[in-house]
């Protein structure tokens, strides 16, 4: 096993955590390697998960608009579209992705291995090829960004062509009227509310007793009223017992002993990390049993010169929050010291219909910690910017100290929450004085936009606290 070439250091994966990883570290004058099995870069994020699934949903949400704002409705035929035609947007976008990406490393100088990645030693990689042809390279540092894949419980059978997962789902071979969705974890909700606007009938099972339960409780309840006014058919607390592919179509028994039948079925419950084929057992590390890695503070496992970030890490598995941990990490393998971002400082963007986002603590959190905190609500139908739009699903709700007016949390629901949601990030990372509900009053807004919601909304609640 001779190596044909030294780096500094060397990135598994060219997702948004190898991304932020080796951008950071070239930028810093290392050499750095950045090896992807895939012909294309920008890992699972580009190709299966975060763009193709915007990108969806972004041509639904305009059908929507089309086929329900008043402006058009009578004026023009109501429309409809295929998956097929809503998938041609979003190879187009994954294509522009990927050139870009390309592009920017290579005039950044990251050297681009295309081949498996496997562990020899702790800096020793093995790169193999489709053909069996392996080469070694050597690298001082390493950092493992290989992603996660949709779980596959071992009685579902995935090689029938009605049942899919979140990657083979954007093959979908025929246009279904019906959908099972499998999971209504943010993929599933997400997947539902596509399905759902391209008038296909959705049952969107939930294992658990509430829709994304680690957000706000009145933002779940909110989604769940709002999937179900949209026609999504939710299960609550339900589980298979049996899934059946027919030449037609899928049938799935719960174990309360329902049956429910359907054109095809998106099973969407759980992720495993891509961590087979590194042999981490060469390194003596052993990943969970969900194929995950344990990091420490610094995003190091237990071999002092790899490390790993993105869905091999585990939660909150967000393109987002890999691309930043990659970032910080290559701070910790630069200067051997970083600050991990706790969960609670990165947001949160749901890109249901409608859309979701939040940042900070959630109203539940804060009465466990007994922290006395006020609410400043916003209705987006009464703003001048949501009326002009017919925008009348959404608002903003503010969560501050009752004392000190520190904002603690901020819940947006509605089109283009996770884009407003940055307005009140910014003010919340003021840590200290600057963090204040009482900015969005001082301040001044454009008018009419959609941020005026602050300011409705902390008036609001700076009103409760002074009634
Ligand atoms: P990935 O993006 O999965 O990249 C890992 C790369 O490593 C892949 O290209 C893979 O081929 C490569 N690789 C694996 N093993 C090897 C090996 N041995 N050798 C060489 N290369 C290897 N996140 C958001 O923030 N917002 C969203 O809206 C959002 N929507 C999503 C929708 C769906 C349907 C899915 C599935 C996910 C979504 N996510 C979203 C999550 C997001 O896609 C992931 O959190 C993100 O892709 C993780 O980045 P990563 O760098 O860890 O891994």
């Amino acid at each position: 096993s001779e190596v044909t070439t030294q780096f500094d250091a060397v990135v598994i994966g060219s997702g948004p955590g190898g991304e932020g990883a080796a951008m950071q570290l070239v930028k810093k004058g290392r050499s750095v390697a950045m090896i992807e099995k895939h012909d294309s870069l920008g890992g699972g994020c580009t190709h299966w998960g975060t763009i193709p699934s915007k990108a969806l949903r972004h041509s639904v949400s305009r059908l929507i608009e089309y086929n329900t704002n008043p402006l058009f409705m009578g004026a023009c035929a109501p429309h409809s579209m295929s998956f097929a035609a809503i998938l041609k947007h979003a190879q187009g976008v994954i294509q522009k992705q990927v050139q870009m990406r390309s592009g920017f490393y290579q005039r950044n100088g990251v050297t681009v291995l295309h081949g498996t990645a496997s562990f020899e030693d702790s800096h020793t990689i093995k790169i193999t090829q489709d053909d069996g042809t392996v080469e070694y390279i050597g690298t001082k540092q390493i950092v493992i960004a290989t992603g996660s894949r949709p779980y596959h419980p071992p009685d579902v059978d995935f090689s029938h062509e009605r049942i899919y997962d979140s990657d083979t789902v954007l093959s979908l071979k025929h246009e279904p009227k019906s959908i099972i969705i499998y999971g209504a974890g943010v993929i599933g909700s997400e997947y539902a509310s596509i399905f759902r606007g391209l008038g296909v009938k959705v049952d969107l099972i939930n294992t658990r007793d509430r829709l994304l339960s680690f957000l706000d409780a009145e933002i779940s309840d909110a989604l769940s009223y709002h999937l179900r006014n949209n026609g999504v058919v939710i299960r609550h607390n339900e589980e298979y017992e049996r899934i059946e592919g027919h030449a037609d179509g899928v049938t799935l028994f719960t174990k309360s002993g329902k049956r429910l039948d359907a054109d095809c079925l998106l099973y969407a419950n759980g992720r495993s990390g891509n961590i087979e084929e590194l042999n981490v057992a060469a390194l003596g590390l052993k990943p969970n049993s969900r194929g995950q890695l344990e990091v420490s503070n610094q995003y190091q496992t237990e071999v002092e010169n790899v490390f790993a970030v993105g869905d091999i890490i585990g939660y909150p598995s967000l393109a987002s929050a890999a691309y930043d941990q990659g970032r910080i990490c290559a701070t910790a393998m630069l200067e051997g010291d970083c600050e991990k971002r706790l969960i609670s400082d990165i947001p949160t963007g749901i890109y249901t219909i409608p859309e979701i986002s939040s940042v900070g603590k959630t109203e539940e959190e804060l009465t466990q910690q007994k922290v006395p905190y006020e609410v400043g609500r916003a209705q987006f139908k009464h703003l001048a910017r949501a009326q002009i739009s017919n925008m009348a699903v959404g608002s903003l709700k503010i969560l501050f100290h009752r004392e000190t007016k520190e904002v603690l949390g901020i819940h947006c629901f509605g089109e283009r929450a996770a884009e407003i949601i940055h307005i009140g990030q910014a003010i919340m990372e003021q840590k200290g004085e600057g963090n204040t509900i009482e900015y969005f009053v001082n301040t001044t807004f454009n008018y009419p936009t959609m941020a005026e919601a602050y300011r409705v909304a902390a008036l609001n609640g700076l009103n409760r606290i002074r009634d």
